[in-house]
């Protein structure tokens, strides 16, 4: 991957309004078999506020995105933005973008780190007997994909085709429309009466 940093400035920040200190980093990253996309990164030293979003540079179109994890699948390149939603059923996880989701480049064993950090926060909120027995299984599942032990299924939906696995053995489909319907776009709306 190359990156190549555009633009880095000092801005006021978005969570705590302190002027002068937040800074605000865009790189253009350069990915083999994709393209290229735009990455920002916003770190406040004064509150500990960061946020970092992705943007493809190349339009895509609303797709789902399936492959299989496995040992020999953990370092293949992945790209989620901040409208995707990430699952992988066997295990029971899924985020779905809300308006703190960030868009990132990773590989399919930082998506299972990224997962890793999710689950224990859970545990450490839930402390109820089957969320607690649940998250467990999640966590030993996730562990033991991250050894290169098992096989599981990591889906990503993007309604805006921004997000991609870059895989020749990723199965790339259309979003049926009952389920496009039903994604979370991460934007806020408001409901009708
Ligand atoms: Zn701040």
């Amino acid at each position: 991957m190359n990156e190549d940093t555009i633009n880095e400035m000092i801005i006021k920040c978005p969570a705590c309004a302190v002027e002068g200190v937040a800074k605000s980093i865009m790189k253009e990253i350069e990915i083999p078999h994709f393209g290229k996309v735009m990455e920002t990164t916003i770190q406040c030293p004064s509150c500990g506020f960061k946020h970092s979003d992705i943007i493809a540079l190349e339009q895509n179109d609303p797709a789902k995105y399936v492959l299989e994890i496995n040992k020999n699948n953990l370092s293949i390149r992945v790209v989620r933005s901040q409208s995707a939603t990430v699952m992988i059923p066997e295990v029971g996880v899924k985020v779905e973008p809300g308006p703190k989701s960030e868009g990132y480049v990773t590989n399919v064993e930082g998506v299972l780190t990224r997962f890793e950090s999710a689950v224990k926060k859970a545990l450490n909120l839930f402390e109820d007997e089957e969320s607690q027995k649940n998250g467990k299984e999640s966590l030993n599942k996730i562990q033991e994909l991250k050894k290169g032990n098992g096989t599981a299924t990591l889906i990503i939906l993007d309604p805006f085709g921004q997000s991609n696995i870059v895989s020749e053995n990723v199965e790339i489909m259309e979003i049926p429309e009952d389920e496009l319907h039903d994604l979370k776009t991460g934007f806020s709306h408001i409901e009708e009466n």
